[in-house]
């Protein structure tokens, strides 16, 4: 591994030129660096695991990655997806962050009760309930609507360019500790964790509530890629499209502490079939061998929820920010405006006594 060491050019370097320390280059670590170097904030991503690497244990490699109104949440996670929404609205504008709208259709199994992803109709575009005989009649209800998707093989590499474009530093290192970035970087005094599932294993954070889940979804090669199919309930199942891959994403399932690398023949066939009965105009019974492939990814779950706050330890402040599950993506800008507020308010109380 490389020598990231820092020497200070000097201890009196003034607070706002320290770098803030980023521990994680997935899309919660590289959204975090965009969002604070826009504001003029100098930064350094420390992780094993860039922008354009492959390793299943990269959540950010393999999302979907849909922006959906998750169920169940906070008004003021909702508020945070919201943020998420409005930046990925604008980033839609440029074709090169693989940022594309789409249409929704959503199908309920059950009446929506005022918990659940109804919130959304706020902040999403176009949005309707569906009438009798345009959706399923084996569902409750329909709701039809637009949302951003994200490309992650096209978004991750783009926020990377952006990054380094704007001053932002790449370093590729598997840290064991937050001790031993602090050693690496004295003259810094801000330090994100946003190490995803790695916030298990680091020897001073060691989150016995974080647990891996693995997700599988099948590729499916297509130019009927234009509109996300989402089926709400007990048989949970979507249809992502990927407009500018030409293709969509059929999913999902969550299998907790799986680590398995290989392919499982009877979830993809089973997510076919399932995916068939929601759009079958949009997947056949049984596509062609040859337009499939398979894409398998671990989530960084966290029992409890996701974390996000601040801590002292000595004159360092460290922001954590990780345990996003199948969520990253929509909460990732929301969760780096927040990161930014919180590195400007540890800045102030620095700066001004
Ligand atoms: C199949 C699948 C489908 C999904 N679909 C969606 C979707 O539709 N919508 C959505 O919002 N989300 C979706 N997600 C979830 C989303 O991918 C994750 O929530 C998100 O990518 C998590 O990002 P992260 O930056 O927290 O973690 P990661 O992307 O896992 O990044 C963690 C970073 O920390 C680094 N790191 C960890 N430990 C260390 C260490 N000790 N030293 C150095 N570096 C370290 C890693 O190398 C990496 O750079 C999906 C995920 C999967 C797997």
């Amino acid at each position: 591994m490389d020598d990231i060491s820092h020497e200070p050019a000097t201890m009196q370097l003034p607070f706002a030129q320290r770098p803030i320390v980023i521990l994680g280059a997935g899309i919660i670590g590289c959204a975090a660096a965009h969002q604070l170097l826009q504001q003029g904030f100098s930064v350094v991503l420390v992780a094993e695991f860039l922008p354009g690497d492959q390793d299943i244990t990269y959540a950010s490699a393999w999302a979907g990655a849909a922006w959906h109104p998750a169920g169940g949440i906070s008004p003021d996670q909702r508020y945070i997806q919201a943020i998420t929404h409005r930046i990925l609205l604008k980033m839609a504008q440029d074709p090169e962050s693989g940022v594309s709208v789409v249409d929704v259709r959503e199908y309920l199994e059950q009446k929506p009760g005022p918990d659940s992803a109804i919130w959304g109709k706020t902040v999403v575009q176009k949005f309707r309930e569906m009438r009798q005989g345009e959706y399923p009649d084996n569902f409750h209800s329909a709701w039809a609507y637009q949302t951003p998707v994200t490309d992650p093989t096209l978004h991750m590499p783009y926020l990377k360019k952006k990054i380094i474009g704007m001053g932002g530093i790449f370093i590729r290192y598997q840290a064991q500790s937050l001790q031993e970035l602090f050693g690496k970087f004295p003259e810094s005094r801000i330090f994100i964790n946003a190490s995803g599932l790695g916030s298990k294993t680091l020897e001073d954070v060691k989150d016995d509530q974080c647990f891996a889940e693995r997700g599988q979804n099948v590729f499916l090669r297509t130019d009927q890629c234009h509109t996300m199919y989402f089926r709400n309930g007990q048989e949970y199942t979507y249809i992502i499209p990927r407009p500018l891959s030409k293709g969509v994403v059929l999913g999902g399932v969550k299998q907790a502490d799986n680590l398995s690398p290989d392919v499982d023949p009877y979830i993809a066939q089973d997510e076919i079939a399932r995916a068939h009965r929601l759009a079958p105009d949009i997947v056949p019974s049984q596509p062609p061998v040859e337009d499939i492939s398979h894409i398998i990814g671990i989530r960084s779950s966290r029992r409890g929820g996701y974390r996000l706050d601040s801590e002292q330890r000595g004159e360092n402040t460290i922001l954590s920010a990780y345990g996003f599950g199948g969520g990253g993506y929509a909460f990732s800008y929301g969760i780096a405006d927040r990161l930014v507020k919180m590195v400007e308010k540890t800045e102030r109380e620095k700066l001004i006594n």
